[in-house]
């Protein structure tokens, strides 16, 4: 069973061609791109970026990392038919639901996403190719934050969309944080462009609170509604966001790097330095204010 394609313009039911998808109703004609069907130009920021399967399903580090945990344990004995927006690579957690089909706008990641989901297509997440109500499940991880903002609202109507009512949507969403190293990286625009925005694409951050305001305008009750990460970096990341310019402009921040550089130093160490990390996360997140969270994890439901 596949999910029917439908035309992302004019939402009419697409006839398969040799070469790719034809609209009977506008006319448009929709490629194959290495066997992927293909909505959108290519974006060369995109192209191949994240492309790694993940075949992981309940490994140790799954249960380390917090988002991961989060999408194990609510998932855990679900069934039906899911959609994985912006999947990179793909995950066989998501695919253990029932029919995956992974979105992404990336054709090298799908060719790898393949190996995980029995359906991918190339599309935009402002526009999906699927009829209404065809999912049972909705989900990203590390992808909202990447919509602009004048585009959100029409993602989440899009995702309203495809979801069956009861329908559930879960995402990890990178988030707008005002911890203290957030805030002091704030105070030089430039360089908080350059080494923590532009480097993953974070083009779309918002605070929690927002976050949640947008859902929940948007129509979908929420289940969970949940700030983490806060205050607190992985290793690799510390490196990037501060060991270049940021260098001798706070004190505590250059101390930081240095550990950073000691837990990078071998991939052992970082291994090691990173499980410290998500074990302080646990109590940072208990303790830290909301706030400074710099992700938020969501389950929300289409309708009452
Ligand atoms: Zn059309």
């Amino acid at each position: 069973m596949q999910v029917p394609l439908v035309c992302p313009s004019c939402r009419a039911r697409l006839d398969e061609t040799p070469t790719g998808y034809r609209c009977p109703d506008c006319g448009a004609v929709y490629p194959f791109d290495r066997g992927v069907p293909r909505f959108v130009e290519v974006d060369p920021f995109y192209e191949g970026r994240w492309a790694r399967p993940d075949f992981s399903r309940g490994s140790l580090r799954n249960w380390l990392v917090k988002k991961e945990r989060f999408f194990l344990k609510r998932l855990q004995g679900q069934r039906g038919v899911l959609l994985d927006l912006g999947c990179g690579g793909g995950w066989a957690v998501f695919a253990a639901v029932g029919h995956a089909v992974g979105l992404d706008i990336s054709v090298t990641s799908l060719l790898a996403a393949r190996q995980v989901y029995p359906q991918v297509v190339c599309a935009s997440l402002e526009a999906l190719p699927f009829p209404d109500g065809a999912f049972d499940f909705v989900v990203s991880s590390d992808v909202l934050g990447h919509v602009p903002l004048g585009v959100k609202d029409r993602v989440l109507a899009e995702i309203w969309r495809v979801l069956k009512p009861g329908g559930r949507t879960l995402h990890y969403i990178e988030a707008d944080g005002s911890d203290p190293a957030i805030r002091f990286a704030r105070r030089y625009p430039g360089l908080f462009r350059k080494y923590i925005i532009e480097p993953e694409g974070h083009i779309g951050l918002e605070t929690p609170e927002q976050i949640f305001k947008r859902f929940q305008a948007a129509g979908f009750r929420p289940r969970v509604e949940l700030p983490v990460y806060r205050g607190l970096l992985y290793w690799g990341r510390v490196r990037q966001y501060f060991d270049n310019e940021y260098r001798g402009k706070n004190f505590w921040v250059d101390r930081w790097v240095d550990l950073a550089r000691v837990f990078t130093a071998h991939p052992f160490l970082e291994v090691g330095g990173n499980v410290l990390v998500a074990l302080a996360l646990e109590v940072g997140d208990r303790v830290f204010p909301p706030e400074w969270a710099g992700g938020v994890l969501v389950d929300y439901v289409k309708g009452g």
